[in-house]
């Protein structure tokens, strides 16, 4: 796509610290890194979402993610990971080009979890399991 950033990033049009590279995804670091060794995993494909992407294809991003996690275990030695996307605006999603976020994490880096990108939701998870036909 023209004006996406990451398909300029991909055809070598915009620079980058490349992490991991193969025929189907390209990592590299964050321009503005949230964590030490904060890295972006992207279909080469122009897709916006998860949605947006074959089963093929999600299978070579996620060997991708893997890889690429695997290179900064080996080159950073962090305690742990946060591996996950913001989907669309209303999930936080600026660059419109799907893209896998690697936040390594250290002990003591004064970071969260998963759980701290929203807080508790106060409805009734009862109600919302009717919606999908379940029951415990
Ligand atoms: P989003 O909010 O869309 O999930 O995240 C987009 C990410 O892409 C941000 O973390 C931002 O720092 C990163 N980013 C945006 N433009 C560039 C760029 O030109 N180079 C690199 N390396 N990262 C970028
Ligand atoms: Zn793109």
């Amino acid at each position: 796509m023209v004006d996406c950033i990451f398909c300029k990033i991909i055809k070598g049009e915009v620079p980058n610290y490349t992490v991991y590279e193969d025929e189907s995804v390209l990592a590299f670091l964050d321009i503005f890194p949230h964590a030490k060794g904060h890295a972006v995993v992207i279909p080469k494909k122009h897709v916006e979402t998860y949605f947006d992407l074959s089963e093929d294809g999600l299978v070579q991003l996620s060997v991708g993610v893997k890889k690429t996690m695997e290179k900064i275990q080996t080159v950073l030695k962090p305690d742990g990971f946060n591996v996950g996307w913001n989907q669309k605006p209303a999930g936080g999603q600026v660059v419109p080009h799907l893209h896998i976020h690697i936040f390594p994490r250290f002990e003591g880096d004064g970071g969260g979890s998963m759980h701290s990108i929203i807080k508790k939701w106060e409805g009734d998870v009862k109600e919302i399991a009717q919606k999908f036909n379940t029951s415990a």
